[in-house]
């Protein structure tokens, strides 16, 4: 996991920690939080804040040497957990684990931190093996628990820990930090983004990207419909995307298209007009194909491509 980065909406839980911990720190606190709010970055600070020795206001002083070990990213007295490579899970071993980790004294400053990230990633055994040590925490220990989904967690950890709430981002706060990421958006898009994201900064960045990705997958098309461009370049185009990725891409599109033809909305859409006729066809014959592939059919998704790149440059326009 990388180094923490700070955002404006962590400011206001970060004033609160500052002053509900200046003493006295809990055992156990669980930052609970929605997607798209950074909360892991926020529990690497809150770490980071633990360890270092200033212990001024509450904040990582950068200087101590403490925070030299944090900057270098191999504090001793700081354990991550998380899903193993490749896993989805954290199992029990790896709970196991941290309690020699928790029961060892510190080997820099007062305590050692632990951060559990996704907390509800634990299966049921690693849950319980963590409430055991949750119940009776070594003095010097300090555990971390983050949660995009706090709801998922054992009732009896979340009670065993002190819970604090990253809340949605206040659009004075989120609104020109995601302009700087975006500066080529428009004030509109950039408030379609923060509403459709529900005020959330990280995910209105990602809804951006996916967007920005989407609408260069067009132009693609469109020049290769156009007959402007190589297959070469429509094949390149695809080649980081799953056959799933595209065939739902495409379902997407097709029916915005189909229902634009049919008079439906009045969408303005990039697609020349065809026979409403057709892109049904090729709708069906996609939705046909998506159900193949759920049902564990193997495509060859060049060819696939290849015969969807020829069917979509046939396409008849209409007359109107
Ligand atoms: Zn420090």
């Amino acid at each position: 996991m990388a180094s923490y980065l700070m955002y404006p909406w962590f400011v206001p839980l970060q004033q609160h920690m500052a002053r509900a911990f200046a003493e006295r720190q809990p055992a156990s606190m669980l930052l609970a939080s929605q997607r798209g709010l950074g909360v892991d970055e926020l529990a690497l600070w809150l770490a980071h804040a633990l360890l270092c020795q200033d212990g001024q206001d509450f904040a990582p002083c950068g200087q101590c040497a403490a925070c030299k070990l944090w900057q270098a990213g191999n504090h001793t007295d700081f354990l991550l957990l998380q899903p193993a490579e490749g896993k989805k899970q954290i199992g029990i071993d790896q709970v196991r684990e941290l309690l020699p980790f928790a029961m060892t004294s510190p080997m820099v400053g007062q305590r050692r931190v632990i951060f559990i990230a996704q907390a509800q990633l634990m299966n049921q055994a690693a849950a319980n093996a963590l409430l055991k040590v949750l119940e009776e925490p070594p003095a010097k220990a300090v555990f971390i628990l983050s949660s995009e989904r706090p709801g998922a967690l054992l009732p009896t950890i979340r009670s065993r820990t002190v819970r604090l709430d990253l809340r949605p981002a206040l659009p004075e706060q989120g609104l020109p930090w995601l302009q700087q990421q975006l500066p080529a958006v428009s004030a509109d898009q950039l408030q379609s983004l923060w509403s459709q994201s529900m005020a959330r900064p990280l995910l209105a960045l990602a809804l951006a990207e996916e967007a920005a990705k989407q609408q260069s997958l067009q132009q693609v098309a469109l020049a290769w419909m156009g007959q402007q461009q190589s297959l070469d370049q429509w094949l390149a185009a695809y080649k980081d995307w799953t056959m799933d990725e595209v065939l739902s891409c495409w379902l997407q599109w097709l029916s915005a298209w189909l229902a634009r033809d049919l008079g439906l909305v009045a969408d303005k859409l990039p697609w020349p007009p065809v026979e409403p006729q057709m892109l049904m066809q090729l709708y069906d014959s996609l939705l046909l194909d998506q159900q193949g592939l759920q049902q564990g059919q193997n495509w060859q998704q060049q060819a696939w491509l290849i015969d969807f790149a020829w069917r979509l440059r046939r396409l008849p326009r209409s007359v109107n």
